[in-house]
């Protein structure tokens, strides 16, 4: 496992959206549930591939409108602003890796008054690369800021988050908010939400000055 600092002092960040720079709102097994995949062992996006073209086109819909009125509805996550603003300030690369779509990733950001902290290529929605767990939108990422994986750390509340993070080889950090902290195999630090990260930072960076 990696040294604090070492991650820390890290110029790529790729971080998860939802739940992880908003607060979650996401009742996912609701969302199944409207999907109608209610007896369904696939996650949402692998349901909707498994779905014959037009049934799978009507439930792509209906993601994108639940997704917009969860957009509406969310707030960031405390802390969220501060980690972004010290980390823009040290010139660090900033990029965000989700299963939802560029198009409410944008708009979500918009919403909840995050969007100047990051540009739009990079934000890697469903679209732009094999969703995660696959290591696919790591990899562009870092490719477009010439960056390689012990340069990076991947930042998620979720499972999928530090597994692609560690099948990219970057290294990992779970905010969980509950305190749980289900995977800490999968995890290089544990934070309880971004305020504490961003204290850790804060520190990091005035060690690293002084
Ligand atoms: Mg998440």
């Amino acid at each position: 496992m990696a040294h604090y600092h070492q991650i820390l002092d890290r110029r790529c960040w790729i971080f998860d959206l939802d739940g992880t720079l908003t607060l979650a709102v996401h009742d996912f097994a609701a969302i199944r549930e409207t999907l109608g995949m209610a007896d369904s062992d696939l996650d949402i996006l692998g349901f909707l591939a498994s779905l014959p073209a037009a049934e799978a086109a009507t439930k792509h819909a209906r993601l994108m409108a639940i997704e917009y009125e969860l957009a509406a509805k969310t707030a960031a996550a405390p802390g969220a602003e501060r980690l972004l603003d010290l980390l823009s300030r040290r010139g660090a690369q900033v990029g965000i890796l989700t299963r939802n779509t560029r198009e409410i990733a944008l708009h979500t950001l918009e919403q909840i008054g995050l969007r100047q902290y990051f540009t739009p290529e990079a934000i890697l929605g469903r679209d732009e690369a094999v969703p995660k767990p696959h290591p696919e939108g790591i990899t562009k990422l870092l490719g477009s800021w010439g960056g390689t994986p012990d340069e990076a750390v991947m930042v998620g509340d979720y499972l999928f988050d530090l597994q692609v993070g560690r099948a990219a080889g970057t290294a990992t950090i779970h905010v969980d908010l509950t305190g749980a902290f289900r995977w800490p195999e999968l995890a290089d630090l544990e934070v309880a939400n971004l305020e504490e990260l961003a204290e850790e930072l804060r520190l990091s960076m005035q060690a690293f000055q002084g």
